[in-house]
């Protein structure tokens, strides 16, 4: 039942949790340039299919599954809440065109830890593709790095980069078009470099350059008669109108300005709202055609139902829990299948401290267990985020459960009541070590340091509050080598083994 399972451990990471979720942003925004032959075959036979298929508007419905590529060491995934938020909004954007994506049945997700994928150039990327790709299904993999963009498709697959994939993000709606046949409104400019003051000329990288006039849209750039010119092939910003600030000259020195509102051009994500006409008839016939093995239901699959009845039911009313063994136990509502627990330090889950997401069809209650450090001696709150498979927007309000945790199984007081750690450790001579310490009562204390002969090389006076709070302990005193800290107190003693280096 457990897909994933990215332990945050304890709060003393927090800081380091967090700017690992912030990525650079790629030197390309998108790696596509290959020409699709399929489209080729489209563009001769277009009228022929259109007589054949008549007037069509029915929906249809894509099934994908999500790769999510950590490195080596398990770490890294894009968040599943983030990518179910990603299809929900590509849904919306891809609603005019009746094409609707849902998770494969049964194979939602898929999990993959390697360095030289999820940091990929482009061997990388097509040694990932073949090793998983899943038959009848678009195969979306989330990595770090795509080969420096901020996505691809390419190999019958889509590729993005978990960078590039935030709130309000187009790149999604971009790949999945391409994988559907579609090329840049400025196809053949990929990587030319133009002084745009200049009329363009009459071909670049030998396509024709797209005319203002329309005499040659069947034939140049992207093909396609209702998208304008266009030969911006870096990232733009819009003005007002949604057209680029740039003016453009096109090989006649007529001018215009870029089209902003076209998904499949470089505008920014906040200017790009729409598929053309005939762009949407692309992807439909694409899907149609080429991908017909992708249309395998012809009505929805049944939705949540219900999703407000999920009912928190264990811990919660600050019932006490062993800080490093909690079960999380909650009434799934029907037709549940992916659920994501989170645990913050505040109500507001900002931060989150601990996410875990189980797939689990079919179930009426689910039990999560928890078998990782969570802040001890703390109030924590915890949530569920719940999906199935058609189901890929969030539905709130969200319950939350608030439970306390505790060492329920420690020997002393002390254990059960306190969580200290030391940091960094080994530290540098002269450096001031860190101790950081989670108390759930007030208490006065003394910190001894002793070296291995049992010598102590240094004490100090502490008043330790219920709360958390850093305690400095100077190492200018002490040569290297090993020490042992303790923290005394009439509740009793804790240790802690210390390293001082030169
Ligand atoms: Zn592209």
């Amino acid at each position: 039942m457990l897909l994933k399972n990215i332990p945050l451990v304890a709060l003393f990471l927090l800081v380091s949790m967090q700017s690992a979720l912030t990525q650079g942003y790629p030197e390309k925004w998108c790696g596509t340039t290959e020409k699709s032959a399929w489209l080729d075959w489209y563009f001769e036979n277009r009228n022929a299919l259109h007589a054949q298929r008549g007037a069509d508007t029915s929906w249809l419905y894509v099934p994908m599954t999500i790769h999510f590529v950590g490195n080596d060491a398990g770490t890294g995934y894009f968040p599943t809440d983030q990518a179910m938020r990603a299809v929900c909004e590509m849904n919306e954007k891809y609603a005019p065109a009746h094409i609707r994506y849902y998770l494969f049945p049964g194979e939602p997700f898929a999990y993959h830890n390697k360095t030289s994928w999820y940091d990929h150039d482009w061997n990388g990327g097509s040694e990932m593709i073949n090793a998983n790709r899943l038959p009848d299904r678009i195969n979306n993999f989330v990595v770090g790095n795509p080969a420096g963009n901020c996505g691809y498709s390419w190999q019958d697959a889509v590729v993005m980069g978990r960078g590039c994939s935030g709130a309000g993000n187009s790149t999604w709606s971009h790949e999945f078009g391409h994988h559907l046949s579609l090329p840049h409104p400025f196809f053949g400019w990929e990587d030319f470099t133009w002084d745009y003051s200049k009329p363009a000329p009459e071909k670049v990288n030998g396509r024709l350059v797209e005319k203002m006039d329309g005499s040659n849209c069947h034939n140049a750039g992207d093909r396609f008669c209702d998208t304008r010119p266009d030969y911006l092939n870096y990232r733009w910003t819009c003005n007002s109108n949604f057209e680029s600030t740039l003016l453009l000259h096109d090989p006649n020195d007529s001018t215009f300005r870029s089209d902003a509102t076209l998904f499949m051009g470089y505008s920014l994500d906040e200017c790009a709202s729409r598929f053309s006409d005939e762009q949407i008839d692309a992807m439909r016939t694409n899907l149609y055609t080429e991908h017909s093995n992708y249309l395998q239901i012809t009505d929805p699959l049944d939705g949540l139902s219900n999703a407000q009845s999920l009912q928190l039911l264990s811990p919660i009313d600050t019932q006490v829990v062993q800080y490093n063994n909690i079960n999380m136990v909650f009434n799934a509502p029907g037709n549940g299948s992916i659920y994501v627990l989170e645990i913050g330090l505040l109500e507001s889950f900002v931060p989150t401290i601990y996410t875990q997401t189980v797939y689990a069809p079919d179930q009426a209650q689910i039990s999560i267990h928890v078998d990782k450090n969570m802040p001890n001696n703390r109030r924590l709150y915890w949530r569920i985020k719940a999906y199935n498979e058609w189901d890929v927007c969030l539905a709130s309000p969200l319950a939350v459960g608030v439970f306390k945790t505790q060492n329920l199984s420690g020997t002393s007081w002390l254990d059960r009541n306190l969580q200290f750690e030391l940091m960094p450790n080994p530290v540098a001579e002269g450096t001031n070590a860190q101790l950081l310490v989670s108390a759930a009562n007030k208490l006065d204390g003394k910190i001894l340091v002793i070296d291995l002969a049992g010598k102590i090389c240094m004490q100090m006076n502490v008043d330790i509050s219920a709360s958390e709070q850093t305690i400095d302990i100077p190492t200018a005193q002490l040569s290297p080598g090993a020490y042992i800290l303790q923290l005394q107190s009439d509740k009793g003693i804790l240790t802690k083994r210390l390293v001082v280096t030169q």
